[in-house]
């Protein structure tokens, strides 16, 4: 850091910038984590300049014997954690391993089944704005409106109507168990793939906090930095059968030279996530979860289908007559960041919404648990509330993630 500081002081000081932010408050966003040094060390490394098209073994690029190694180390360890008969490390993030998921099993203009984005659902699982919404016909799922949960009935009957080629299940704002034998059931009925997007909760799956996709999908994706804690990354695994499909849907059509500095930072997670105590990690982040829903909802904001079952809670401010967007701007103010987000069948727009989505993966790495995460309800109710507490919040938020700092000021 010193040599970067005498380099490129802009830069430098933007890190440290960063690292006070993420030191000084409390992160409740639901996709982010915070990487061990090793993951940190990895991806800071001279692996980073290595071309290694290819696979192991297989490269068109000549000096990958080293490199080799630390992707065969990344798939063994995936397979071990997860069981899975194929896993391909390459996918340079979530949608990028959604969009191979897609050109290894579909054309263009198939139908696919999978969640509405309002709903929970992720943009690659059809919206417009992406290509798997330009590229295919999707049909969307949602939630019941009297439970907001996931109406299988309604899968089953768009799924006998429509026909899919793919069925997806797997989102982005959806706090409770999904039912994957259920949706292999309605898959196999008529004959789609299932393709089981995880991004969110593979790393309760590693530490066995949430039952597995991996033995009902054909196909499951996944990302890195979010509950499992590793590099900013994808990866994809699936059934032996389709390894090879897989496998060419990622190099040579999707990508090409992998980040193989991303890769050994993810066999570095993947190493930590076969330790006994990141079950003990993943148990307490579901926890932590529901003591902040279960502290929110004494403050009035009621978590959508009535709590959580994962590492996230989707909350309903409309009791408090505060927007997702103010909440999200208030609690910013105050060192608290968290995201806004669209609940089930919200009468406000996606920049507007009327929810907010916490998540405790960061606070649970940072050695958080039950009595912090009822501080954290009661900070984020109070800034909700009263703007005029934003400086009190801000010095409450600023103590607590001071306590439980897991970074070094100075990296
Ligand atoms: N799939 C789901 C369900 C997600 O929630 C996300 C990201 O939040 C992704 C895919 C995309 O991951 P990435 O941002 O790494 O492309």
């Amino acid at each position: 850091f010193g040599l970067l500081q005498r380099q490129d002081p802009e830069i430098a000081q933007i890190l440290t910038d960063e690292l006070d932010r993420l030191c000084d408050g409390i992160q409740l966003i639901a996709s982010e984590n915070f990487a061990s040094p090793a993951v940190l060390a990895a991806l800071g490394s001279t692996l980073t300049n290595k071309y290694a098209e290819g696979y192991p073994g297989r490269r068109y690029y000549a000096g990958c014997e080293v490199v080799d190694r630390a992707e065969r180390l990344a798939i063994d360890r995936a397979r071990r954690l997860f069981g899975a008969e194929h896993v391909n490390v390459q996918p340079h993030s979530g949608a990028s391993a959604n969009l191979a998921a897609y050109a290894a099993l579909l054309q263009p203009g198939d139908t696919v089944l999978a969640m509405a984005l309002p709903h929970g659902g992720h943009l690659t699982h059809g919206s417009k704005v992406n290509f798997s919404g330009r590229w295919f016909g999707v049909v969307a799922y949602g939630v019941r409106r009297d439970t907001e949960l996931i109406d299988y009935d309604e899968v089953r009957e768009l799924a006998l109507r429509h026909q899919p080629k793919m069925i997806i299940c797997g989102a982005t704002a959806y706090p409770r168990q999904i039912d994957f034998a259920a949706f292999r059931g309605i898959a196999d009925e008529v004959g789609a793939w299932l393709l089981a997007d995880i991004a969110h909760t593979v790393g309760l799956m590693a530490g066995r906090a949430l039952p597995s996709a991996v033995p009902y999908a054909d196909v499951v994706t996944f990302t890195t930095h979010k509950a499992l804690r590793g590099p900013r990354g994808g990866g994809i695994m699936c059934t032996e059968e389709l390894a090879d499909k897989i496998d060419r849907a990622v190099f040579p059509f999707i990508q090409g030279g992998p980040l193989m500095h991303a890769v050994a930072a993810k066999a570095v997670a993947f190493g930590e996530a076969l330790r006994p105590e990141f079950a003990e990690y993943a148990r307490q982040v579901v926890a932590n979860a529901q003591v902040l829903a279960d502290g929110l909802a004494a403050e009035g904001m009621r978590p959508v289908s009535g709590g959580t079952d994962s590492h996230l809670a989707l909350v309903d401010l409309r009791d408090t007559g505060i927007s997702g967007a103010v909440a999200e701007h208030r609690c910013a103010s105050a060192g608290i960041t968290l995201n806004r987000n669209a609940i089930p069948y919200d009468p406000e727009p996606p920049t507007v919404t009327s929810g907010i989505r916490v998540g405790t993966p960061c606070v649970t790495t940072q050695g958080m648990g039950g009595e912090e995460m009822k501080e954290v309800a009661s900070m984020v109710a109070q800034v909700i509330r009263n703007p005029d507490a934003v400086e009190e919040t801000r010095v409450r938020a600023r103590e607590l993630a001071r306590a439980h700092q897991i970074y070094p000021r100075e990296l």
